[in-house]
């Protein structure tokens, strides 16, 4: 998803292809979709035009009463009609015949107006009373004098066409296998979604998060399972996908894990890997195209999947928070930091005079390492650490049992970094308060959590104690992602994952990670491995271990 740039006119997408090579491949083809309905469209047009104005009678009002009706439905939502039943497969050419099953109403109807128009003319009587037939006196007289007309209702069909198709596939309903202009825009479109919920970053770690359990007999291979009795947190085989026209993207698979009182878990991995999908899910807000397809996400017992949308609003901040990463964009710009604190208690309801609401503000504000002051300003006047401690701030408000921290240092220099993360270090031993840490930087999670998950496309992969997953890793990936750290004794050396996180929508068969794994072998091309516990508190999903 790079921004245009000299090398790449138009910038890239989520795999790292060049936008304006997919418009120059997509353009030949949109328009072969274009030309074949066009010319379709003014041929059954023109001919049905010709025959209804010609020989008048039942036939005229039979194909003029079709074209009326045809004219009066939306023709988009006919088309849209037509392509859902058929899209699966669909190829340029099938595409081009949808978009031509009405590109003809309107060339019949403006032709029969013209042919109307000519047949009572001069040279028409006289070609009929010479003996020549209805259909000759068509080809003979009338086409050749409608050809230029004939012309100009091409070149309309033709864009009408092409911005039909396009139409069509940037809902998803074209040939999803042809890279045509709209179904660019629709990849376009439905990865910047995809990056919206999962936008990824580095992250670090610090206690104990590992399952007690092991994963269910009828389950599919999952991440730590948790013992109910003691976690605050239960997540239990969340699912969330994203619909396609090609099924349903997984961008979190059967995720399972548990989060103890007190416990700074964190979740890390690469772009696209689902740490931040999962995190959203946990709160419910991931947003369409994306869908919480199965799962249980029980916190204190309570299975928040089953709230109400109101009941869950109120569960939000008060018993489970986000701290969101990106805190410009968090904090609205024109009102005072202490109004966007009140609300939060306002909106939950919480009883305070103004008085008392002005001292929680500061005591908040104070919590987070906030002079007072800061109550009066905006947050265009603040840095960007001040800013992120004032979305830590609002975080707390409510004393939450959880709070999910979704890349909340990512932007921001190493010694804000610093700061920033030992203000909700200190916050959440204050409060009590259990921490889902989610990132990328392995660095701050291995100074940060207790224990830490890796996922890798949408799945947690290992789950392990800090501790014990930087000193022995049991999953290969978890080892490279390590390994990628700079290190003081390779100055200057960096050691990349090679390859690049598969596409959630064509993963491939076996293990995930097998075209990237040095030690991959022939069971990890066709056998998922299931995510077991390898040694107490140590879980990974991987055949060698
Ligand atoms: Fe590598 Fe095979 Fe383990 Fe997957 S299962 S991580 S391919 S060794």
């Amino acid at each position: 998803m790079r921004a245009p740039s000299a090398a790449h006119p138009f910038g890239t997408d989520r795999q790292g292809r060049d936008l304006f090579a997919a418009m120059v491949a997509g353009t030949p083809l949109t328009l072969r979709i274009g030309f074949i309905a066009g010319f379709l469209g003014v041929g059954i047009g023109a001919m049905l035009g010709f025959v209804s104005a010609y020989y008048r009678g039942t036939l005229d009002a039979v194909i003029r009463g079709v074209v009326d009706i045809g004219l009066t439905v939306p023709g988009l939502l006919v088309l849209i009609i037509i392509a859902v039943s058929l899209r699966r497969g669909l190829t340029v050419d099938q595409m081009a015949i949808i978009v031509a099953s009405l590109a003809w109403l309107n060339p019949a109807r403006t032709i029969r107006a013209q042919v109307l128009s000519m047949r009572e003319r001069g040279y028409v009587e006289v070609a009929r009373l010479s003996g020549m037939s209805g259909p000759e006196i068509i080809v003979k007289e009338l086409m050749p004098n409608l050809l230029p007309y004939l012309a100009a209702t091409l070149v309309n069909s033709v864009s009408a066409a092409i911005l039909a198709s396009i139409g069509l596939e940037v809902l998803g309903l074209g040939p999803i296998d042809s890279p045509t202009l709209g179904m660019t825009l629709y990849w376009v479109n439905f990865n910047a979604a995809l990056s919206r919920a999962d936008r990824d970053h580095p992250g670090r770690l610090s206690r104990s998060l590992l399952p007690h359990g092991g994963p269910g007999r009828d389950r599919q291979p999952q991440a730590a399972e948790s013992d109910l009795t003691t976690d605050v947190l239960s997540v239990r085989d969340l699912c969330v996908h994203y619909d396609t026209p090609l099924g349903a993207v997984k961008a979190a698979d059967h995720v399972t894990f548990g989060l103890r009182a007190g416990e700074r878990l964190g979740i890390a991995g690469e772009s696209g890997s689902g740490k931040s999908t999962m995190a959203l899910a946990i709160l419910r807000m991931i947003k369409p195209p994306g869908r919480i397809a199965a799962g249980e996400v029980k916190l204190d017992g309570v299975d928040l999947m089953t709230l109400s949308d109101e009941e869950m609003r109120r569960v939000r901040l008060d018993r489970i928070a986000l701290i969101p990463q990106g805190s410009m964009n968090a904090l609205n710009p024109v009102i005072r930091i202490k109004e966007q604190i009140a609300d939060a208690l306002r909106d939950h309801r919480v009883r305070m005079s103004a008085r008392e609401t002005e001292t929680r503000v500061r005591e908040l504000l104070e919590s987070v390492g906030l002079r007072a002051e800061v109550a009066d300003m905006f947050p265009h006047e603040l840095s960007g650490g001040m800013k992120q401690r004032a979305c830590i701030a609002i975080a707390i408000s409510l004393s939450p049992r959880v709070i999910i921290a979704d890349e909340p240092t990512s932007a921001l220099d190493v010694v804000v970094q610093k700061q920033v993360m030992e203000t909700l270090a200190r916050v959440q031993e204050n409060l009590g308060a259990s921490v889902i840490l989610v990132g990328h930087d392995m660095g701050l999670m291995a100074q940060f959590v207790d224990r830490l998950g890796v996922m890798y496309a949408g799945k947690l992969i290992e789950v392990s104690p800090v501790r014990e997953i930087f000193t022995r890793p049991l999953h290969p990936y978890t080892r490279m992602l390590i390994a990628s750290l700079p290190s003081l004794e390779q100055k200057g050396t960096f050691r990349g994952i090679p390859g690049l996180i598969p596409l959630l929508r064509d993963l491939p068969p076996g293990c995930a990670f097998h075209p990237r794994c040095p030690q991959a072998f022939d069971r990890c091309l066709t056998e998922e491995p299931a995510l077991l516990e390898k040694h107490p508190g140590g879980w990974a999903a991987c055949h060698l271990t």
